[in-house]
């Protein structure tokens, strides 16, 4: 009988179940209450005395041994059950890379909450734009040199000679937003326009085809230059901090008069001259000035009763001043490098 029970311990080590059918038949065969250890529990009554404490204890380790080769047998069927072609489905899964914004997003979103929160609203328009409302309205003349195609890439054009209203053409300023407001708007007008710009440009660290602007308008009664310069102080020293200061120096544009350039305080040397600012410690930063009697007229807004102001500057030069990246051509190329570093930006 020892015998007996020492070939079945050395069968139990050595035995392997490919399915849980096998397993079921090992479980049969040594432990059901018709198996081989209830047989040989059975003979064991017949055991003469002096024997009973060698195969007692023989017989039950072959019991122990093979409870646990039937634990263990059935713990390695279970999780294999939880697996799917070798694929363990309780594994965690591999974490999402969490996106981040585009920085001309990041810088368009500070903006519009600046000036929405001095009441200023949000107006959009279509970026494929007609001559009327990009050039004519806003005091371009006919010969204008903007209205070159060097300058604007033209959908459609009767001919190069003379414009006409006819011509269809990618907006190469937001201000075409502010004339569709104009004519559909009775003042107090007072709306902010972000949105893409198209020019025909060559692409290069400091000029690119396409980019993108937030233009300003305030129409009322009684707008001064003096709001106007009192709102983009507010604007400045929201966007880069309560310490900068503005200038404004005198310019042109066609669809102001006066207009100015306005400059913010370098904020990385304090003004007191760096690279970024040229050794001269002001950053330019927008364009503005009081809205042209000429607009105002053409939008059908009377111009002896209404004045405004207007600015208009791009999302690019802003975020170049924020985050000092300055190569144009990185917030187009969607590389990722240079998009993740935003991750923590709002
Ligand atoms: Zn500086």
């Amino acid at each position: 009988m020892l015998q007996k029970i020492n070939d079945l311990l050395n069968e139990v080590s050595s035995i392997s179940v490919k399915n849980s059918e096998e397993l079921e038949l090992f479980r049969l065969k040594y432990l059901s209450k018709k198996g081989l250890l209830a047989e040989l529990f059975e003979d064991f009554k017949n055991v003469p005395g002096l024997e009973k404490k060698d195969i007692g204890q023989k017989l039950n380790l072959l019991k122990q041994n093979a409870l646990e080769k039937f634990n263990s047998l059935k713990s390695g069927f279970q999780n294999q059950e939880e697996t799917i072609d070798g694929k363990d489905l309780t594994r965690p899964s591999f974490p999402y890379s969490i996106g981040s914004r585009h920085p001309i997003s990041i810088v368009r979103n500070e903006l519009i909450d600046i000036f929405t929160r001095i009441g200023f609203t949000v107006s959009e328009g279509p970026e494929i734009e007609d001559d009327d409302h990009v050039f004519t309205k806003l005091n371009f003349a006919p010969e204008h040199p903007a209205r070159d195609m060097q300058d604007t890439f033209y959908i459609s054009r009767l001919s190069s000679e003379d414009s006409s209203p006819e011509d269809i053409l990618l907006r190469t300023h937001t201000s075409s937003v502010q004339v569709r407001v104009m004519q559909n708007q009775k003042p107090p007008i007072r709306t902010i326009s972000p949105g893409r710009v198209f020019r025909n440009e060559a692409i290069s660290a400091r000029a690119h085809c396409i980019f993108h602007q937030v233009e300003g308008l305030y129409i009322d009664e009684n707008v001064s230059f003096a709001d106007l310069r009192q709102t983009l102080l507010f604007f400045a020293r929201e966007m880069f901090g309560k310490d900068t200061k503005i200038r404004l120096r005198p310019s042109y544009f066609p669809f102001t008069e006066p207009s100015a350039e306005m400059d913010v305080s370098c904020k990385i040397c304090g003004g007191k001259g760096c690279n970024v600012c040229k050794h001269t410690g002001w950053l330019e930063i927008l364009g503005c000035g009081m809205v042209h009697p000429n607009v105002l007229e053409a939008c059908n807004i009377d111009s002896k009763k209404y004045t405004g102001f207007a600015f208009g500057m791009g999302i690019e030069r802003a975020a170049m001043l924020k985050y000092g990246v300055n190569d144009l051509r990185l917030y187009f190329e969607n590389d990722l490098r240079f998009l993740d570093q935003f991750k923590t930006a709002f």
